[in-house]
């Protein structure tokens, strides 16, 4: 869903680059642009893992040396051609990022980090060692491929690589906004969501280090060509760091930052080299942010405080350049210096920081056609799989349930029986249990002991995301969106199992693709149209107030298409009107054959449209029964209601 006018720009952009061979003759440069261009598919791949899932790793030189190396054996001991190669060292360095992937199950954050590290470093040992296969320090030497019978010129070498570069930017972007895309971003915003959504974080993870891993190989095998020598210490601690940083300076998830990050990291280390220009540069950005900050102050977009720093650390920098009589002993200095200013400073990188300059804040940009979709309110809700069946039999039955916690019995033998087509209450003062047997129902937790049967099936023991793909879809308590994603991809999330469309057809966007994700963008629509937030389709699910996002997270559960919707205290925190609203809509779930769960402080509410209610107090269930009857139990208004009558 670009725009018409970032995509001219991008034409524009690449059709210069393209032309770079006839620019200039200097070979210095045509082999400086190569270099950019390998290196940003390399981070096409990076911003996948760290951009859109949010996970850390220092592990893509190894990545990169293990596509060089796949190309440089098979080309030293089978003399194999370029057609070869190039699948190959994609295919190779997929499976080495699977491995890769293993640890991301486990740890996280620092952890992570430390642990794609090892495995960078144990690539380069391993390359260093095998002597039989890589001709260890020694290294291989490759010659320029050829094509169609013709060894390529330099000039040549450069058309290949940038079309390989736009190819893979084009893909990447195909994949990062489908369904797959809006998987790993889901990852980032909430893990626990996306499990309970059926968008397995497992499986997600591991798809984004191994595609990510792709085009590591697709990289690095071009970097052997174009060195046409490659040797182990190449892929070393400086170079994982730098693509990391890459990411971050460019820009996270956008492309045009991905390509601007390697032109930082190709260009800066030798603008450094070169004192005259270091003095041309530095000066020139201290006029660009001075600029860029007086306008930004005038725009009221930031406070004369906030630029002060950036404005006095740039010009301090010019200054500094003219100063210095000779660079060498400052280089590592100086670019240690500019990128913690970057890392600090421009948190979404170069490219965020740019558009966040331009942004023109009207809703409407990037915004889905919403023209000719059927947005009358029930054409949505197509909950087919719950209709099918009578109303009044068991959908769900717990037995003996038990949640431990290590001496806390969180639920203690708790029995609960979820008649089909109701509304049933689950109430019960704070910490009485309550979220925690939703999270036993939906899997997050084991129980200790019990059994719990849903349609038929135990659920115990089955992972959350399978069980939200049978038929469970839930709320949380504390309000688990995807932040950094707007309403209408939120809502898609909670479709992915609408989809069938692999990679391929992502990548090619074969007409099933564009079906299914045009179904998806018309459901969507209509579950937000549904619990009243269709204006606000564009809009990122953070920004929008604390009761949209109630709301929202109802939306995102219906897209489920689920038997069973568990509510945790979806009233929390919502006004007087909006809790009328959300009695309407919960009317109206039920109404489509969807049974309840629901969970609820606000006694009107739970009084209003439960047709049964059970209620626990210490873990224990200590009643159960239709509303007007618990709420006469005198146990119940002794543990419970008691406290606030008095
Ligand atoms: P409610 O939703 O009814 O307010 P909860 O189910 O959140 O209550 O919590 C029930 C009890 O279980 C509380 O005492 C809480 O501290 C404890 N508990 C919940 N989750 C965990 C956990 N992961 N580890 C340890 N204790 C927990
Ligand atoms: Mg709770």
């Amino acid at each position: 869903m670009m725009n018409r006018k970032t995509l001219f720009a991008a034409v524009i952009g690449l059709a210069l680059l393209a032309g770079v061979p006839l620019f200039t003759a200097n070979s210095y440069y045509v082999h400086m642009v190569i270099t950019i261009m390998i290196y940003a598919i390399l981070l096409y791949g990076l911003d996948i893992v760290v951009g859109y899932t949010g996970q850390v790793s220092l592990g893509h030189a190894g990545l990169f040396g293990v596509g060089s190396y796949t190309a440089g054996v098979l080309f030293m001991k089978l003399g194999a051609p370029l057609w070869v190669i190039i699948p190959a060292s994609i295919g190779v360095t997929a499976a080495f990022g699977a491995l890769l992937a293993l640890p991301a199950l486990r740890v996280t954050g620092p952890y992570l980090a430390m642990v794609t590290l090892a495995f960078g470093t144990i690539i380069q040992i391993l390359i260093n060692e095998m002597t039989f296969l890589t001709e260890g320090p020694l290294g291989i030497t490759i010659p320029k491929p050829s094509l169609f019978g013709q060894k390529l010129s330099e000039q040549g070498f450069y058309w290949l690589v940038f079309a390989l570069m736009v190819l893979s930017l084009v893909v990447v972007h195909r994949i990062l906004k489908s369904q797959l895309g809006r998987a790993f971003e889901a990852l980032r915003g909430s893990p626990v969501a996306s499990d309970c959504m059926g968008v397995s974080v497992y499986r997600y993870k591991v798809y984004a280090f191994v595609i990510s891993a792709g085009f590591a190989g697709l990289a690095g095998c071009l970097y052997a060509y174009s060195e046409q020598y490659i040797s182990p210490n190449t892929y070393n601690f400086e170079l994982t760091v730098l693509f990391l940083l890459a990411v971050i300076m460019g820009g996270r998830k956008t492309r045009s930052g991905a390509l601007l990050g390697a032109a930082i990291i190709v260009i800066l280390p030798k603008l450094l080299d070169d004192l005259e220009l270091f003095r041309i540069v530095a000066s020139s950005l201290a006029v660009l942010i001075s600029v860029g900050a007086v306008v930004g102050v005038l725009r009221k977009m930031t406070t004369p405080k906030a630029m002060a720093i950036p404005v006095i650390g740039t010009i301090a920098l010019a200054g500094f350049s003219f100063w210095l009589e000779s660079i060498t002993d400052w280089r590592l200095s100086i670019f240690g210096l500019m990128i913690l200013f970057v890392v600090y400073y421009l948190q979404d990188g170069i490219v965020g920081f740019a558009r966040s300059l331009f942004a023109r804040k009207s809703p409407a940009a990037d915004s889905v056609s919403v023209d000719g979709l059927d947005t009358s309110r029930d054409a949505v809700m197509m909950a087919a799989k719950a209709g099918t069946h009578e109303t009044g039999t068991d959908l769900l039955v717990a037995n003996g349930v038990l949640m431990q916690f290590g001496g806390l019995k969180a639920i203690n033998q708790v029995d609960l029986r979820i008649k089909r087509g109701t509304i049933h209450g689950l109430i019960g003062p704070n910490g009485s249990g309550k979220s925690t047997m939703m999270n036993v129902l939906t899997g997050i937790y084991v129980p200790t002991a019990g059994s719990i049967v849903f349609a038929g099936r135990s659920v115990v023991g089955r992972t959350s995301s399978d069980i939200a793909l049978s038929g469970i879809a839930r709320t949380f308590q504390n309000v688990q969106l995807f932040g950094e994603m707007t309403a209408l991809q939120n809502v898609q999330v909670g479709l992915h199992h609408t989809f069938d469309s692999n990679i391929l057809d992502v990548s090619l966007h074969t007409p099933r693709y564009k079906r299914e994700e045009k179904a998806a963008i018309e459901r969507g629509m209509g579950l937000l149209n549904f619990v009243g937030l269709g204006d606000l389709a564009t809009e990122e699910a953070r920004n929008l107030p604390y009761g949209k996002q109630r709301l929202l997270e109802i939306a995102r559960a219906l897209a489920l298409d689920p038997q069973l919707l568990l509510l945790d205290e979806p009233a929390a925190g919502l006004t007087a009107p909006d809790i009328k609203v959300l009695i309407n809509i919960i009317r109206k779930i039920r109404d489509h054959g969807i049974t309840v769960i629901l969970i609820e402080h606000h006694m009107d509410v739970v009084m209003s449209i439960c047709d049964a209610v059970s209620v626990l107090d210490f873990g224990q269930k200590i009643a159960e029964g239709k509303p007007a009857e618990v709420q006469a139990d005198e146990k119940v208004i002794e543990a419970y209601l008691g406290g606030t009558a008095t």
